[in-house]
């Protein structure tokens, strides 16, 4: 539905709520890849955000939240309607409480706690993208993920404000409750932590952060992993007997692996490539396309299917297709 004028006039109305008309969505994500957004609104503000919220609610108009666009692949469509970005990134201390706004880097709440001596996030060092979407896709590495020291996360329908408790999120791995009521939207989280050492936390934060920009170099228009890796459980018996047990870690086994089997290193369409290093990783070579993309994600999706007969899940979110290729 594309946004009137009258409509983007009324948003351009609201304080510190910065509009752009016809925003090239590919500026938003680090794949470098997607068309336009009908209206892109944009703050750091929680007022204006709140109010740019309110107002799609009231003129029903189709909108996305998105954060540093790290885990999008954006249609050459564009999204023809409303796309919001909130970036308040305010960081309070409360004793070993940490109340950090949606729009904080990652990597910022990271370094901030490691320099209080606050134990916790170091292993997440690396996790490009916002605090609101790793609460929102439970980020994780190493061995853990953003829900072990989530305590409150502050949210919003555009209509009211919301508390709710760890439990109540429903974390598991990769997912929460926001990944299923998308009209929620994450406005702050309250963090807890644990007493540690300013100087050990940074040696491994810096250990990890090495080996991660090995793997996804700073300058990679990628978004990390393609697929969720499977729980083991969940896999039929006939493919779990396949499976190397040195590869199973906390129950999970990685989709590389599966993708591997099936040839999937290399492959390249257009200037969409799949690393020759590591099948779940795709990056955008320069000028690459959504078509491009999305057609090497459905050609990994088939072989696995054709050769170990289950389906892998993305872990990369979708913004601008149709719900034939959206994956709810
Ligand atoms: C090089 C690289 C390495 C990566 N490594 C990892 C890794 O190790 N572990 C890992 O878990 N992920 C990893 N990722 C994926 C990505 O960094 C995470 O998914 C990250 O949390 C996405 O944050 P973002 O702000 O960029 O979100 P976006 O990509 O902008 O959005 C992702 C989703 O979050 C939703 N969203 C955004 N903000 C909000 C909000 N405030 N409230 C509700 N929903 C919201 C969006 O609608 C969208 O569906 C990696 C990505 C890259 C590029």
């Amino acid at each position: 539905m594309p946004v009137a004028q009258a409509a983007a006039n009324r948003f351009a109305a609201i304080s510190d709520l910065t509009v752009i008309e016809n925003a090239s969505l590919a500026a938003y994500t680090r794949f470098g890849i997607g068309g336009p957004a009908a209206l892109l609104c944009d703050t750091d503000s929680e007022t204006a955000f709140i109010a740019a919220l309110h107002l799609a609610e009231t003129l029903a108009l189709p909108r996305v939240v998105i954060g540093g666009g790290t885990n999008l692949v954006v249609s050459d469509a564009g999204f023809d309607s409303l796309v919001l970005r909130f970036t308040g990134r305010r960081i309070s201390l409360d004793g070993k409480l940490l109340r950090v706004g949606a729009g904080a880097v990652l990597q910022d709440v990271v370094d901030h706690s490691i320099g209080l001596g606050l134990k916790g996030l170091q292993t997440m060092t690396g996790i490009p993208g916002f605090l609101g979407a790793a609460i929102y896709g439970n980020a994780g590495a190493y061995g853990h993920s953003i829900q072990e020291i989530i305590t409150e996360v502050r949210f919003t329908n555009g209509a009211q404000i919301d508390v709710f408790t760890n439990k109540q999120c429903r974390f598991q791995y990769r997912e929460s409750i926001f990944k299923s009521r998308k009209e929620w939207i994450i406005l702050s989280a309250t963090l807890r932590f644990e007493p540690g050492d300013s100087g050990e936390l940074r040696r491994t934060a810096d250990e990890i952060r090495a080996i991660r920009d090995a793997k996804y170099p700073p300058s990679m228009r990628c978004a990390g992993s393609i697929f969720k890796n499977l729980l083991v459980a969940d896999l039929p018996a006939g493919v779990r007997a396949e499976i190397p047990s040195k590869l199973i870690r906390e129950g999970k086994v990685p989709s590389a692996w599966f993708l591997e089997q099936v040839g999937g290193k290399g492959i390249r369409r257009g200037n969409i490539q799949v690393a020759d290093y590591h099948a779940n990783l795709i990056y955008n070579d320069g000028g690459g396309t959504a078509a491009d993309l999305v057609a090497v994600i459905q050609e990994l999706k088939q072989r696995v299917q054709n050769r170990f007969g289950f389906e892998l899940e993305e872990e990369v979110q979708y913004v601008g297709f149709d719900y034939a290729v959206t994956p709810e």
